[in-house]
């Protein structure tokens, strides 16, 4: 595995792997390594003959009270799980690389960005957006694999790539969980031991709106509900959101379908957790790692 930190040399070498006649796979994650992200280079090498992942917390997409300082970063142990999966290129860019200067063009995202995470992380999009085009531009990938953990996320960058003709395909994995069913999250590092018991009850809670749908329930509102409620059982769980929306404009419906993703983002203690599955789905198709 090779590593590099600057733009230029990124480009360099993904430009000799097309020259070869190689196809370049690429997974942007913001490091503190989980299994999570190393299926997605699983699902990038598979489409690809030589796959990228980079690790860069970018500032832009924090807000100003959130988690950028303490953010996880182990840079050794990342280097190591990456070049046991097989990743063939570390892309680790510096702030000063990626940000010369605080840009001021950025990618915007729309009403994509209207509900869910939207309105509680202003800014946020935008920031995830612009680093992923420069990423993009970067990297030059043909496949780019994101997870559907942060289906919000994913969403946009599938548009961003459509609307502003990025030649790459999108990608999207499925969420990889826990054993007992909380979603893999480079966030659950700080949760407390007790936190962590709690948490499980995000992917019950889940669980128990999708037992409802199959078993004929179909108002959106309902179906939030089951999942408040089975929440509020615990009294340090925190709501921030339970939506259920359409799984392309990404805006509320009244009556859940199949396709319908139901989201949620929770505080325990001073952590946000999300989660979202498919009303249709659940959890049955997400892979669990022991
Ligand atoms: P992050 O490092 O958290 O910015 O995530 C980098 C990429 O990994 C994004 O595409 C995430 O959606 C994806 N990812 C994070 N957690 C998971 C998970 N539990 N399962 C699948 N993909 C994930």
């Amino acid at each position: 595995m090779i590593e590099l930190d600057s733009v230029r040399e990124m480009r360099r070498w993904s430009r000799a792997r097309r020259a070869e006649g190689g196809r370049v796979g690429f997974v942007p994650t913001m490091g503190a390594l989980h299994e999570g992200h190393l299926r997605l280079v699983d699902r990038a090498r598979a489409r690809a003959d030589a796959t990228v992942m980079s690790v860069f917390v970018n500032p832009l997409q924090f807000g100003p009270h959130e988690d950028f300082a303490r953010y996880p970063r182990d840079l050794a142990r990342d280097r190591d799980l990456a070049e046991r999966r097989g990743v063939n290129c570390l892309f680790v860019p510096g702030a000063a690389e990626m940000y010369p200067t605080t840009p001021v063009v950025r990618v915007i995202p729309g009403p994509l960005a209207d509900h869910l995470c939207g309105p509680r992380r202003p800014g946020h999009f935008e920031g995830v957006l612009t680093v992923v085009a420069k990423l993009f531009h970067a990297v030059e990938p043909d496949v780019a694999v994101f997870g559907r953990k942060d289906v919000q996320q994913a969403r946009m960058i599938r548009c961003m790539a459509a609307d502003l003709d990025f030649p790459v395909e999108i990608e999207v994995a499925p969420t990889v969980r826990e054993s007992d069913g909380l979603a893999m999250s480079s966030r659950n590092t700080y949760l407390s031991a007790a936190d962590r018991v709690r948490a499980r009850r995000i992917p019950e809670a889940l669980e128990a709106a999708h037992a409802r749908f199959r078993s004929g329930l179909a108002s959106a509102a309902a179906l939030c509900q089951v999942v408040r409620n089975a929440l509020a059982e615990d009294p340090a769980i925190r709501i921030e959101y339970i939506e259920a929306v359409d799984p392309d404009a990404l805006a509320p419906v009244e009556t859940g379908g199949a396709d319908t993703v139901l989201a949620l983002a929770v505080h325990i203690g001073a952590t946000r957790l999300i989660d979202n599955v498919a009303l249709g789905d659940g959890l049955a198709g997400d892979p669990r790692v022991p």
